[in-house]
């Protein structure tokens, strides 16, 4: 069984992402303030260190020149993040919300121009497209909400056995409740770009028979791809078309 990451692994959404943030923060930014309307080269270098969509609006009222310096967001995220939530006195459910609005609204007008803010890999499309052929299961696990991504995936013509959103819980947890309900669904594979999750996996004991693999093609930090501990597996664009038995091995094999 093959579960993928979303945003960065089968689609490239940071057009949408920035489309969405962009709109999200102009609401609730006083009226007026300039936000360009291509997503400006701030926002792609800050991408990779996105773990949640609500941090997106924010990072979108930070390069329109609120919160903290855009300097203190290389230097340490997470601290950046949380002391620009605190100056604007925003919290995270109301960015949510904020941004699953603005979705919403665009489903509604114009699905087809929202649909093509999406750009799929064409490997993975194709990889993907032939597990569905072949009856091979897979799914995805996404800190997207489920809805949104069980839409852009249908448009693709993508059916995947199970779509975890955000709604589900923090990623390795859903995939220690995958495992326990389907021990023998193996070998598993995970698939990311987000190095810091597949590092959380890792340490859980419960998901050593995981086989973490790192998408080289995602929105990867610099260095992410480097000195990666024996347990994380780099999955390189040609290998992706490659039936799944010749993805590289991964898990962690226990000292008896
Ligand atoms: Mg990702």
């Amino acid at each position: 069984m093959l579960i993928s990451d979303f945003d960065g692994v089968i689609v490239d959404g940071m057009e949408e992402y920035w489309w969405s943030a962009r709109r999200a923060a102009a609401q609730l930014l006083p009226s007026g303030v300039p936000l360009p309307q291509a997503a400006p080269e701030a926002f792609r270098q800050l991408r990779p260190q996105v773990h949640h969509g609500w941090e997106m609006p924010l990072l979108a009222a930070v390069i329109a020149g609120y919160g903290q310096p855009l300097a203190a967001f290389h230097v340490d995220y997470a601290a950046a993040l949380a002391a620009s939530l605190q100056q604007l006195a925003w919290s995270e459910p109301q960015l949510t919300e904020a941004l699953d609005t603005v979705r919403q609204q665009a489903i509604a007008t114009d699905r087809q121009a929202w649909l093509a803010l999406h750009r799929p890999y064409p490997w993975m499309l194709k990889a993907l497209q032939r597990l569905d052929a072949e009856g091979v299961p897979w799914g995805v696990l996404t800190t997207k909400s489920a809805g949104f991504t069980a839409d852009l995936l249908s448009s693709h013509r993508l059916h995947p056995q199970v779509i975890y959103g955000r709604e589900d819980g923090p990623k390795p947890e859903v995939l220690q409740r995958l495992l326990a309900q389907a021990p023998a669904s193996g070998p598993w594979r995970f698939l990311e770009d987000r190095r810091l999750t597949l590092e959380a996996v890792r340490a859980l004991p419960a998901l050593d028979a995981v086989h973490c693999l790192l998408a080289t093609w995602g929105y990867l930090r610099p260095g992410d791809a480097q000195n990666l501990p024996a347990g994380i597996k780099l999955l390189d664009p040609e290998v992706v078309t490659q039936p799944l038995a010749q993805w590289p091995a991964a898990a962690i094999v226990q000292a008896n």
